[in-house]
């Protein structure tokens, strides 16, 4: 499968072929300035190259892989459901069992419909939050990422923050003038939008814990304020629960800090590791999608018998092992531990986690908003990730994204990265 070649030959002849040679921006490197490594295999915690090279994974796909790689009760539901046949493009019951799953996991959903990526879904329910409303304007916050649909790319984290690109050439101004931004965890700036522009707004769409900026929790009573101004001026609320969703809580972020969407978007975990998106939400709005409905959305490969086997199959194994206890002293742990090295080394950090999910920023100041993010220290970062890297630790290559934990993820490893970002805090340090 390697053909001998190891990383750098293959990221040549993938530049020749595939724009940056990759398919999506951030695992080209760049902002690290290393070859991204050419993936043959995982298991497990562990990813290994095409050298043989084997690596504690903490990035897990960008936060699929919640059960580690090649679970075995994944892999046998995935293989049963290719030797049943890959594609129906007719109904099947494997749709809805894992609809069954998501309803009974999120109470805000009363009706599902599945997509083929967190970028689907989101362009489709604010598709759907605009028919409800009758209105056009969306307000979402400064940092966020929701998937890279045009009018989703204002002021949007994930690879635009990465690769610092301002606006997206390709997406008209007027594609982008109906999204209004705030700085999130600022709620007077979000209430002085919605007087401004309240009627005209059919949602607010935010990611319930930021995940696209680096992790920045939200404050309390941020995500209940917007709740409250939603129900004020008769604007939907959308959590985009692509990475919270079985992640921060069974019920995401939902069930994690008490509050209640109109409008849910899934991805990530709910397929598995395969391409998978959700919306869903009340029925009184679900019922307005095609053919039950006028919204018109559809999709070739929607509710694929695989994706969905994947989905079912992670969704029975996390409700049946409730990790979500152990993930978070697994977390506490890291962090506590990278806290301590990094004080040893003298360089000032802030670690932001919920669960599972966190992010070491080079930074003193709390990290609450897209302008505190900017602040952090790119430099002590990329020497932080390369001496990670090289000690065979995989982080995700930018300053702007989350690092995952998942249940594959033994005490021994979280040991491990501790002793190992030792060293990498002490390089981190000299880089500034
Ligand atoms: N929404 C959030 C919160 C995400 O993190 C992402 C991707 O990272 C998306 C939407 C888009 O999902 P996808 O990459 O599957 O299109």
């Amino acid at each position: 499968m390697t053909d001998g070649m190891n990383s750098k030959a293959w990221f040549e002849k993938a530049q020749a072929l595939l724009p940056g040679g990759v398919n999506s921006p951030v695992r080209a490197y760049k902002a690290v300035g290393e070859t991204p490594r050419f993936i043959a295999y995982a298991k497990g915690a562990f990813v290994t190259d095409v050298e043989g090279r084997s690596y504690l994974d903490c990035m897990g796909s960008w936060g699929p892989m919640i059960l580690g790689h090649a679970h075995p009760r994944v892999v046998d539901a995935v293989q049963l459901a290719a030797s049943n046949g890959t594609s129906f493009g007719t109904c099947s019951p494997l749709e809805v069992e894992l609809a069954e799953r998501v309803v009974a996991a999120f109470p805000g959903i009363e009706k599902v419909r599945f997509v083929n990526s967190g970028t689907e879904a989101v362009m489709s329910a604010v598709r759907l939050a605009r028919a409800a409303t009758e209105r056009s304007k969306i307000l979402k916050f400064a940092g966020g990422y929701h998937g890279h649909a045009d009018h989703l790319l204002a002021e949007a984290g994930s690879g635009i923050a990465t690769l610092g690109i301002p606006a997206t050439p390709g997406v008209p101004k007027e594609f982008t003038q109906p999204t209004l931004t705030a700085p999130y965890n600022d709620l007077a700036s979000v209430e002085r939008l919605m007087e401004e522009h309240g009627r005209d707004i059919a949602c607010i769409l935010v990611e319930p814990v930021a995940g696209n900026m680096g992790v920045v929790p939200p404050e309390e009573n941020f995500l209940g304020g917007l709740r409250a101004l939603c129900d004020r001026h008769g604007a939907l609320l959308v959590l985009d629960e692509v990475i919270t969703g079985f992640r921060v809580a069974y019920g995401g972020a939902q069930e994690r800090y008490g509050v209640r969407a109109d409008l849910t978007t899934l991805g990530k975990i709910v397929g598995g590791g395969l391409p998978v998106g959700a919306y869903g939400g009340r029925r009184d709005l679900m019922d307005m999608l095609a053919p039950e409905g006028a919204v018109y959305q559809a999709g070739t490969l929607s509710g694929n018998p695989l994706a969905m086997a994947a989905g079912v199959a992670t969704l029975d194994v996390l409700r049946e092992e409730s990790p979500y206890e152990h993930l978070e002293r697994q977390g506490k742990t890291l962090q506590e531990g990278f806290e301590k090295a990094a004080s040893a080394a003298g360089v000032p950090v802030t670690i932001n986690r919920v669960g599972s999910m966190f992010t070491v920023f080079f930074s003193e100041a709390p990290v609450r908003d897209y302008a505190s993010v900017q602040k952090s220290d790119a430099a002590r970062f990329v020497a932080f990730f390369r001496a990670m890297l090289k000690s065979g630790i995989m982080l995700p290559p930018s300053p702007f994204e989350a690092c995952f934990l998942s249940t594959a993820h033994s005490d021994a490893d979280i040991k491990h990265t501790v002793r190992v970002a030792k060293r990498a805090f002490a390089k981190a340090a000299g880089a500034s």
